[in-house]
């Protein structure tokens, strides 16, 4: 199964990662992956892989902080208490 490798920010607090842009695709280098660029044209097989695996996550920046959804989730059960 082939993986975007995506760049963005990491949250240390929470430990999220905001997904800046898809850098690259990481193939598989498989033809039952139809993603892949061995992949043959045409292929009908219901067996072939067609979502990408786990992205892969390279921090080009870190902020000592939670991240938005993170921040916007504790002012919610701030306010409902
Ligand atoms: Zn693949
Ligand atoms: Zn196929
Ligand atoms: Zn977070």
């Amino acid at each position: 199964m082939c993986q975007q490798l995506a760049e963005g920010t990491r949250w240390t607090r929470c430990g999220h990662f905001q997904r800046h842009l898809v850098v690259a695709i990481v193939d598989c280098n498989t033809t039952r992956c139809e993603r892949s660029v061995y992949h043959p044209r045409g292929c009908r097989a219901t067996t072939c892989a067609r979502n990408f695996g786990t992205e892969i996550q390279r921090d080009v920046d870190a902020v000592d902080d939670y991240c938005w959804a993170c921040k916007a989730a504790q002012e919610r059960a701030a306010r409902g208490r």
